[in-house]
């Protein structure tokens, strides 16, 4: 459920129209909407109101600082992925004791800055990982409270690219080897073990895959326990799915039902880490209709492009895109392509679009997950406006960027120099 909805055939976001916001800051935008992050928010969190838990939101999803805080506020932490990620989790106010840390490639500086921030445990991916944490603990002179991702090896049926918990990709440790890690870290002196964690992939649409690697991941704990290792925490990782087209993911209660029943034996907090499940379908991308082409095919040229979401392109992911103010039903096939040099730059191909014309505006939906957060200076194209709607009003929570951040930093060297 979000608060997005047409009235009199002007699409709202809540109480506010669309097109005011176009009209106050330009176009592409992204548009979220408070009430739709709030409720999000409220259904996975209260899903597992039964057992002790921490809604970690995946700050990669969607990183502005002010959804971050918008979660803070309802008592969420944060998963991240590197110190920029640590860094913004900061600014937003999120309690330290409420951050988790995954990735497989964390630095001896990220490290670092994580410990010295106190969050709550470093998910960590490998046996040389360990041993850097080990060190730059001691040289901090702290106990570094740690999980490892273990590789349960299950098929989340989802895209390769946002497929992790197989045995062939990167993440994790093998859970056969696990057991190994585990006994050679409770004898490193900086290293306090806390947690199992494990994330199998993204936009995953069955409960089963979850099921089946806490399955995996109760029977090492009990093996960890037999070793006198006692568990603290399970973080079960993030991945559950949205509708974007005609997905048919599990609600948050049922994949919490799901889980529950599988905890109720187990004595651990429980960690999550959303991400897309929480703000996927609480944002949207605003564009501008620049140009029309008909010819061999009919291409619909917008504002946007594959920089300002990348979904398309990378995944050839599906994103309903609707006119901001409808005019009746007609539809023709048409792509819908941005302004940049590439042919893999489009937002729809071959999809059934209404009748428009060069200044309408359209809405790219469920573009608030991966959306703003992957975007990219390609073309030296500016990033664009985040606004974040509030009931009857609406603020902007990231300027536009001007062609003067395009070139921060960069400098030409005195032999150029003439
Ligand atoms: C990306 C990621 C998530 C969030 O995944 P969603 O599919 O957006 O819920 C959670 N945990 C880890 C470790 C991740 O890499």
């Amino acid at each position: 459920m979000h608060y997005f909805q047409y009235k009199n055939d002007t699409l709202f976001c809540e109480d506010v129209p669309v097109s005011t916001v176009a009209e106050e800051v330009g176009t592409p935008f992204y548009l979220y909407s408070a009430a739709t992050l709030t409720r999000h928010f409220a259904a996975f969190d209260l899903a597992f109101a039964g057992i002790p838990h921490l809604t970690c939101f995946a700050v990669k999803s969607c990183a502005n600082i002010a959804i971050l805080r918008l979660f803070a506020n309802l008592g969420g932490g944060a998963d991240i992925v590197s110190g920029g990620e640590l860094f913004r989790a900061g600014a937003a106010g999120v309690d330290p004791k409420k951050i988790v840390y995954s990735g497989v490639g964390k630095t001896a500086e990220e490290i670092g800055a994580a410990l010295k921030a106190g969050i709550l445990m470093l998910n960590v991916e490998s046996e040389q990982e360990l041993a850097v944490i080990q060190k730059v603990a001691a040289g901090l002179g702290l106990k570094a409270p740690i999980s490892f991702r273990v590789n349960p090896d299950v098929d989340p049926k989802t895209h390769a690219y946002i497929s992790t918990g197989l045995a062939k990709n990167k993440f994790g440790i093998p859970i056969g080897e696990a057991l190994r890690v585990y006994l050679a870290a409770r004898e490193l002196p900086n290293i306090t073990i806390k947690g199992v964690s494990c994330h199998i992939g993204s936009q995953l649409t069955k409960v089963s895959p979850f099921v089946e690697s806490l399955g995996k991941l109760k029977g090492f704990i009990a093996e960890l326990a037999g070793q006198g290792i006692a568990i603290t925490h399970l973080d079960l990782g993030g991945g559950l799915g949205i509708r974007y087209n005609d997905e048919e993911p599990p609600e948050p209660d049922e994949y919490a039902r799901a889980i529950n029943k599988e905890l109720a034996d187990l004595d651990c907090t429980l960690i999550l880490e959303p991400g897309r499940v929480l703000v996927g379908n609480a944002g949207v991308l605003v564009t501008r209709v620049l140009y029309t082409k008909a010819g061999l095919k009919k291409f619909i040229i917008v504002d946007a492009g594959m920089n300002d979401l990348a979904r398309p392109s990378l995944y050839d992911a599906f994103h309903l895109i609707q006119a901001v103010e409808r005019h009746g039903l007609e539809r023709e096939v048409a792509d819908v392509v941005g302004p940049i040099c590439e042919t893999g730059d489009f937002l729809a191909r071959d999809r059934p679009m209404p009748k428009v014309a060069a200044g309408d505006l359209l809405a790219v939906m469920s573009a608030g997950a991966y959306g703003f957060s992957m975007s990219s200076n390609y073309n030296s194209r500016p990033r664009v406006a985040e606004v974040l709607v509030h009931g009857e009003g609406f603020h902007l929570i990231r300027d536009r960027e001007t062609n003067d951040i395009l070139i921060q930093g960069e400098i030409i060297p005195e032999f150029l120099v003439s």
